[in-house]
């Protein structure tokens, strides 16, 4: 770390458990960011701001004016730009130490499985059911942690599937992948600004913790929050050992 570094990374290197060895993992860290939208946003802004050195962000949509409500990353002069391209911006705004690889189309189970293949985590942040378990799958597959968010209306959740640890879930065991699911799009559900923040800002956080191997990330736990309320819950995962997905490399 040069002295530049030393400083802007200052409030990080105070603390105790992250320090200065936490914050060297950050920097060599590479994220791969599915979705550029209200989850996307914070998510790839915190993940910048606290110098993980490379991202890869993935998203094949453009900046709508009705984004802005929620996708704080994109600004009112960039609607009709690609939303990477708009994050890219930003992110170079905030850090430009940061790295930033731009895939503007849609990706299949095999491209995620090759992205994986040299990312070190995975942060989801689509609201598609389908790409959700193509990058679980590409997880499981390489053995990288998934840290899994998404947020509707005024709802919330979030977990961490972690395939490195033998008891963790991964997302199909708690989702399966032949469950029938009702897409709940923002579009026609509305979604309430600040949640997909929360939601977001929690995924950051648990993307770093991941990656610095500190504290106590939300493996084997789904968080639920509810904002109207002022909620928070949280459900127990288990493992399902006969998961389409995992239940094969159990402990291999
Ligand atoms: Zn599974």
């Amino acid at each position: 770390m040069n002295d530049r570094q030393l400083l802007r990374y200052s409030r990080h290197l105070l603390l105790d458990e992250l320090g200065i060895e936490g914050q060297q993992k950050l920097l060599e860290a590479h994220a791969l960011i599915l979705g550029a939208g209200g989850l996307g946003s914070p998510v790839a802004m915190y993940l910048a701001s606290a110098g993980v050195g490379r991202l890869t962000i993935v998203d094949d949509d453009s900046v709508d004016l009705t984004n802005l409500q929620r996708q704080i990353i994109h600004t009112e002069a960039r609607v009709g730009l690609p939303k990477v391209d708009s994050a890219r911006q930003t992110i170079a705004a905030l850090n430009p130490e940061v790295i930033v690889e731009t895939i503007a189309r849609r990706v299949d189970a095999q491209q995620l499985t090759e992205l994986m293949g040299r990312a070190d985590i995975a942060i989801d942040c689509t609201d598609n059911f389908a790409t959700r378990q193509a990058l679980n799958h590409a997880c499981v597959a390489t053995r990288k942690p998934l840290v899994s968010g998404a947020a509707i209306s005024f709802d919330g959740q979030i977990s961490v599937y972690d395939s490195r640890d033998p008891v963790s879930p991964c997302y199909a065991c708690v989702f399966p992948p032949t469950q029938e699911v009702e897409e709940a799009r923002c579009s026609t559900m509305g979604v309430f600004a600040p949640i997909v923040g929360m939601v977001g800002t929690l995924q950051a956080a648990e993307a770093l913790k991941v990656l610095c191997g500190i504290g106590s990330p939300l493996v084997g736990r789904l968080l639920l929050i509810n904002a109207l309320r002022t909620e928070f819950n949280e459900m127990r995962l288990l493992r399902d050992p006969a998961c389409p997905v995992c239940g094969h490399t159990a402990h291999s």
